[in-house]
């Protein structure tokens, strides 16, 4: 097994803390990005010795001067997982204009500017790994999430493209859509809506965990994934098929 540079965005909480550590144990060289909670990022690397690094994936230029510090850390990085997302949940006729921006600005163009920055590099070493976080809820859509749905779906449409482009230089871009994980989001929401309404929309019967969705990360990253390209794997219990 080859062992390379991970870089995962949003990697200090959640998925992204449970794909840096699977990265790690693979015996990768990772670091992780997080927007503002210096607390949960300075506990997180005290915790697993992986480093983290702060700024905001929707902002590019923020995107070129961080990756240089993490290449001057670690070296160049191979597999890029574009994990960072947030929700700003309303009804579309009470949606502002700054809910969707936010959502469209992070969630979709902060994987424009993660991977434009890393790309001529993997281009350049004719190898690279890009896995693009995107959702379920990008598939079919859901409530209150017009700003979110969009994003994941445009996640990816980006996803197929750039396959296309990095499929003769020997990088591979995937997709991956979680459903319903069991992460601090979830823990709010209370018992009963969990029993009744959620995990009978789930025929394993129960929520992922963020180790599963990290396993597809650390699966797509390594050498055995080099033929899967432009993929979409959805790791949702059986809730949606398409
Ligand atoms: P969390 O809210 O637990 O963590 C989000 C992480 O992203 C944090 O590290 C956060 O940093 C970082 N982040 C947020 N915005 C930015 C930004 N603008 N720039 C840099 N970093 C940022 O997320 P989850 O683990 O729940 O979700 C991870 C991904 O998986 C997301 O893309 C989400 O859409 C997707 N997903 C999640 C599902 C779930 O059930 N949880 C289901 C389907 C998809 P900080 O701590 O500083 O805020």
């Amino acid at each position: 097994m080859s062992t390379r540079v991970a870089l995962v965005t949003g990697g200090t909480r959640g998925i992204g803390a449970a794909i840096a550590r699977a990265l790690k144990a693979e015996g990768h060289a990772v670091a992780v990005t997080y927007a503002g909670n210096d607390d949960k990022a300075r506990a997180f690397s005290e915790e697993t010795g992986i480093a983290s690094f702060k700024w905001d994936v929707s902002d590019y230029e923020a995107c070129q001067a961080g990756i240089a510090e993490v290449e001057a850390a670690l070296g160049p990085i191979d597999v890029l997982v574009n994990n960072a997302g947030i929700t700003r949940d309303a009804p579309f006729h009470r949606m502002t204009p700054d809910q969707w921006r936010e959502v469209i600005d992070t969630n979709l163009t902060g994987l424009f500017n993660m991977t434009h920055v890393v790309w001529p590099g993997m281009r350049g070493r004719k190898f690279g790994r890009v896995i693009n976080i995107s959702s379920i809820n990008g598939q079919k859509g859901q409530f209150a999430q017009a700003n979110y749905a969009a994003a994941k779906a445009g996640d990816i449409g980006f996803t197929k493209a750039l396959s296309q482009e990095g499929a003769r230089a020997g990088i591979t871009v995937n997709a991956i859509c979680p459903g319903y994980i069991n992460t601090e989001m979830m823990s709010t929401i209370p018992e009963k809506v969990m029993t009744e309404t959620i995990l009978p929309q789930i025929p394993v019967g129960r929520l992922g965990e963020a180790e599963e969705i990290a396993r597809c990360v650390t699966f797509l990253a390594s050498d055995d994934a080099g033929f899967i390209t432009g993929s979409t794997l959805s790791a949702n219990g059986g809730q949606y098929l398409q």
